[in-house]
């Protein structure tokens, strides 16, 4: 169904249907493949014949149906723009399903090597609201599975919050070393993974800072789950496929903010962005943990007012070992050129061949104009089946 479209759309649509502009317009925001955040850019871009320095192509912002260069936000997060998170999910299964099973230019012996899906916790920070073997919370409630109390304090009074935010701003340096490519002698079996996982876990310790004459330090945990990962080709007894881990872990990539209560994006005012923001009292009591010891000279490296509404970790949401499976973006350099190709071919058969990109220099100076749809902008991408082809600059001809 088309949504209807607000006053002020209707009169911009209007006046750009009087100049006959609307279907470039409606065009370029088919080229986002429906990113509903765009980030905008004003600039130019002009291709110059290296040998003659003859401008062979040239565009500007103004040459632009929206008056700007609207390219992807290329967000993870499915509440910010559920296109660009569906892209993302979609990279980060291939990035998993490779490095288990190969494929993307890993080697298909991958898959016999022994691999497990291990899951590890935070320690205590106080009692929380849980399922004790899916029954009763100590509060006395049966709690569903999807509420989201779980995991939040019984009394938020006695729970140490600084604590718990220091342990999510240094969870990222518990991360392992490099990983590697090679065939794991025949004694490594997944059990002996599982064992020597288990011990690293026990013993894995990183240091903290001193506050008020405490000396945090950091560790995993009681709780670890280690399930071994049975391959396609994998003669293994387990219950996990290859497949469902890359599939919970891509899915899992998209969401984050939304499953922890709290905000997708960074906090500029803790009293203003929180308020009506929907944020759970757990989280709001996170946050404000963050501000507060954001504020303290001797914490600055850990930038907790930055990652606030990450509840203080700091690190990306996904890491790898450098030799585990391709990269995030070999997988967007792929589809890059996949697109370059198809605007060659489409050139080409329109009789406006590209140049060969040896023989010419590109030269671009986009800068940073803001994000987003306006509201005629909006209305057209609703209204309209989202380009799965290329986006940003427009190809010549
Ligand atoms: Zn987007
Ligand atoms: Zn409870």
């Amino acid at each position: 169904m088309t949504p209807a479209a607000p006053t002020a759309a209707i009169r911009q649509l209007a006046a750009l249907a009087q100049h006959g502009d609307l279907s470039s317009y409606a065009h370029q925001i088919q080229r986002l493949g429906g990113c509903e955040r765009p980030i905008r850019m004003e600039g130019h871009r002009l291709d110059v014949h290296a040998a003659t320095g003859e401008v062979v192509w040239e565009i500007t912002d103004r040459d632009l149906p929206a008056g700007q260069l609207l390219i992807r936000c290329n967000n993870r997060r499915a509440t910010r723009c559920a296109s660009c998170a569906e892209v993302y999910r979609k990279d980060t299964f291939h990035l998993v399903t490779a490095g288990l099973s190969g494929g993307k230019g890993i080697g298909p012996a991958v898959a016999q090597h022994p691999s497990v899906f291990a899951t590890f916790t935070a320690p205590s920070f106080g009692p929380v609201h849980n399922r004790p073997g899916g029954g009763r919370c100590r509060c006395g409630c049966l709690h569903p599975e999807d509420d989201p109390a779980l995991g939040t304090p019984l009394d938020p009074d006695r729970y140490d919050y600084r604590a718990a935010v220091l342990w999510n701003a240094h969870a990222g340096k518990l991360d392992g070393p490099d990983g590697a490519e090679d065939a794991p002698p025949a004694w490594a079996t997944a059990e002996l993974l599982t064992d020597a996982i288990r011990s690293a876990a026990r013993l894995a310790e990183t240091p903290g800072p001193v506050l008020d004459g405490h000396a945090y330090a950091f560790r995993f945990g009681e709780q670890l789950d280690i399930r071994p990962i049975r391959s396609a080709d994998f003669a293994g007894t387990s219950e996990l496929s290859s497949r469902a881990v890359a599939a919970y872990i891509a899915k899992y990539a998209t969401k984050g903010a939304e499953t922890a209560g709290t905000l997708d994006r960074p906090i500029r005012n803790p009293i203003t962005d929180l308020i009506g923001s929907g944020v759970t009292d757990h989280a709001r009591r996170m946050i404000l943990t963050c501000w507060h010891l954001g504020a303290l000279p001797e914490l600055e490296d850990l930038r907790l007012r930055k990652w606030a509404h990450m509840l203080g970790f700091r690190g990306h949401f996904s890491t790898k070992s450098r030799a585990y499976s391709v990269t995030l973006g070999a997988l967007r350099q792929e589809r890059a050129d996949h697109n370059e190709a198809l605007a060659r071919e489409r050139a080409a058969e329109a009789s406006h061949p590209l140049p060969d990109p040896g023989t010419v220099l590109v030269l671009r100076h986009w800068r940073f104009a803001g994000t987003g749809l306006t509201a005629a902008e909006a209305w057209l991408a609703a209204t309209r089946e989202p380009d799965a082809g290329a986006e940003g600059e427009p190809a010549h001809g």
